[in-house]
């Protein structure tokens, strides 16, 4: 086994792969851009690295700088984690003839699966069932057109070198084919330096159903099972579970031969997962990931083994800790992935800083995989994922209601998240009742967008509360430094020479202004609130939530405040309220009516329109790249473009007004 490793990877995975090295007594050896110097992933390796500026294409992706760092510290291993070079063979060649050992497959085996068009062709001959399509490399638009028509619509469009759901279209008719290639070519070009793409039947309703497969060098293969990674938006997962509800034995057994012969048929070694695309009773082989996947922890937590323990047995030449027969399936496990994004404006990537962060409680049951801390920042140059939550139990209900329970406990501040769609999401009667299938998200998102209403009662009075309690320990301690601290003006509970004290407050919950008078109590404080008054009272706990009494009834809220932002956690959901001074200026207008302003930082990709056109609500304008993928502008009204501000190329900053409407 091998005495120190270079992780090549950042954020949860990193650190992951670090946790069972240490637990197996391997030095670790981390490796950062500019922008990690004070990540996670650092604090925890033995050493650390730096690789360049934030950009990963200038740290991360920089074979050069990676095996530089693996010479220096003297580390005999290269785990590379998912994404980055993890599926690069060119690196994984590299590593070799630097005599450093590629924690992952063989460089042939990386390559046959690369492109997703080649593993096609390969896996036909090998007789694993294929979705209907087309995977030749003429990418001809007339013949890619009538290949279209011969498969028939609707069709997928996909980027034969893709991941992560990017350079994949749906294309519902034959008109709009040229566009969706065009556009689709553009996002793998920019993400993958390659723009091939093939084209397969859009299935209706399917599920993704992928195997997990480990093979080693003394040429055992072995299933571990398989993962329902169905609930998915934008062809990206969600929500992974395992096993997957409604497999039998039988066809587990099936679909997990299939998945051994495909690693068999490229010689493959280590870890690899087999994604299938499953219709009723029909599988058919997708692509193969040859690498550790994201969703790994869920395989983990029902077999009771460390992928990454394997992998590191598998690449140190030792063959797979235990045979077919060994492994056996416990209970169930389901994973989500936490994001910084904003579920309201289409999972727009939130940026900033985490200034609150409080993940459930671990045990046997909940299980958080992170790369970040308190104080960290989610920035612009990587996946904005907060953390992988995990929960296990017997069965899927229970483990349904453990994550449920998870996602209520979890408490961030700063940037905006999808636990409270992850939360209504993991209620929903119809994932309860396990109605899998990729259409979900989609089929169910009435109930899973709910519109964005006024804060709750109970949120405005915990602000309240909050508020109030600051600034009585405010006037308390000014209190102790003034000369008489016993002086009725140091009084904060409202006292009035006339009659009835109160204290006025305004929260601004989004654009609207909510008064709240509060009358102070023996205990407490009664609380004028829009749709009738309210007795509260309440303290901190040790974890600084309020414990509050809201009209008798006693609870535990979360409540953080940054400056005047008050951020109530009720269930999953952050209600944020801003406390304003009635006496400051009013904040100027933002991004009035007819700007048009970056809804991220970004690269403009495309303009579709010139000064002086009209176009009506809906139009398309622009688009924007960011984090890899494409963001279409839209005209929020019917108008006349005034100005375009930006070219293809440019670089814009969030907030920057792109285009301008013609005064009317
Ligand atoms: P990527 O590598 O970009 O993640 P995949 O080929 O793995 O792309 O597909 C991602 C998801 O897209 C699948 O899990 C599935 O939901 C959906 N998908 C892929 N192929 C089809 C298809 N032929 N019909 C319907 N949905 C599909």
């Amino acid at each position: 086994m091998f005495s120190k490793i270079l992780i090549a990877n950042r954020g949860e995975i990193a650190c992951r792969v670090i946790k069972t090295a240490k637990r197996l007594g391997i030095r670790t050896v981390a490796v950062y851009s500019d922008a990690d110097v004070n990540a996670r992933h650092v604090a925890l390796a033995d050493e650390a690295y730096p690789i360049g500026p934030a950009p990963a294409r200038e740290s991360y992706l920089v074979v050069e700088k990676i095996l530089e760092a693996a010479k220096r510290s003297g580390a005999q291993a290269i785990h590379p984690g998912y994404g980055f070079l993890s599926e690069n063979a060119g690196f994984a060649e590299a590593c070799a003839k630097a005599g450093i050992t590629f924690i992952g497959p063989p460089p042939d085996a990386i390559r046959a699966m690369g492109s997703k068009s080649a593993a096609k062709a390969l896996m036909e001959k090998s007789g694993v069932p294929l979705v209907p399509g087309y995977h030749g490399a003429d990418q001809d638009l007339k013949l890619l057109t009538s290949e279209a028509a011969r498969i028939g619509y609707p069709v997928l469009i996909k980027a034969s070198a893709g991941g992560g759901g990017k350079g994949m279209r749906v294309v519902e008719k034959p008109e709009d084919l040229e566009a969706a290639i065009a556009s689709a070519k553009r996002e793998a070009a920019a993400s993958f330096g390659d723009d091939q793409v093939l084209i397969e039947k859009y299935l209706g309703r399917p599920r993704h159903i992928e195997i997990q497969v480990f093979a080693d060098t003394q040429g055992n293969t072995v299933s571990l099972f398989e993962r329902d990674c169905s609930i998915q938006r934008r062809h990206q997962k969600v929500v992974e579970e395992a096993p997957a509800p409604g497999m039998d034995p039988e066809r587990r057994r099936s679909m997990g031969e299939a998945a051994c012969a495909a690693a068999r048929a490229i010689g493959y070694v280590g870890a690899g997962t087999v994604e299938f695309i499953a219709e009723g009773d029909a599988f058919y082989f997708m692509e193969m990931n040859t690498r550790l996947q994201v969703e790994h922890p869920v395989t983990e937590a029902i077999t009771g083994q460390d992928l990454v323990e394997w992998q590191l047995c598998v690449a140190a030449g030792e063959p797979l800790p235990l045979k077919q027969d060994e492994l056996a399936i416990n209970g169930h496990a389901i994973e989500v992935r936490v994001y910084a994004e904003d579920p309201s404006r289409d999972f727009l990537p939130s940026i900033g800083m985490l200034a609150h962060l409080k993940p459930p409680a671990e045990g046997p049951h909940v299980r958080v995989d992170t790369g970040v801390r308190a104080g960290d920042t989610i920035s612009i140059h990587y996946d904005p994922m907060i953390a992988k939550l995990i929960v296990w139990d017997r069965d899927r209900a229970s483990a349904a209601q453990r994550l449920s329970e998870a996602l209520a406990e979890y408490e961030v501040v700063g940037v905006t998240t999808n636990l409270g769609f992850l939360k209504t999401l993991a209620d929903h009667p119809a994932f309860r009742a396990a109605e899998l299938d990729t259409g979900f998200i989609g089929r169910h998102g009435q109930d899973l967008f709910p519109a964005a209403g006024p804060a709750p009662r109970l949120a405005l009075a915990a602000a309240a509360l909050r508020l109030l309690i600051d600034r009585q320990r405010a006037v308390t301690e000014a209190a102790a430094l003034s000369a008489d601290p016993h002086s009725p003006w140091n009084l904060a509970h409202a006292w009035r020479m006339n009659g009835d004290g109160y204290q006025d407050m305004i929260l601004m919950d989004g654009e609207t202004p909510v008064a709240v008078r509060a009358h102070p109590r023996r205990d407490g404080f009664g609380l004028d609130l829009p749709g009738g008054s309210a007795e509260v009272a309440g303290s901190e706990d040790a974890d600084g939530a309020l414990v509050l009494r809201l009209d008798g009834v006693k609870q535990r809220v979360p409540v953080v405040r940054v400056g005047d932002e008050f951020t109530v956690m009720l269930a999953g959901a952050a209600h944020r309220l801003t406390a304003i001074d009635p006496l400051r200026p009013a904040r100027s207008e933002a991004a009035g009516v007819g700007r048009l302003t970056a809804p991220m930082p970004g690269k403009i990709t495309q303009v579709l329109v010139a000064a002086g056109e009209a176009v009506k609500r809906g139009t398309p304008l622009l688009v924007v790249e960011a984090m890899k993928m494409e963001h279409t502008i839209t005209a929020p009204m019917d108008g006349t473009i005034g100005r375009v501000r930006y070219a293809v190329g440019d670089l814009v900053e969030d907030g920057a007004e792109l285009i301008a409407f013609a005064e009317v």
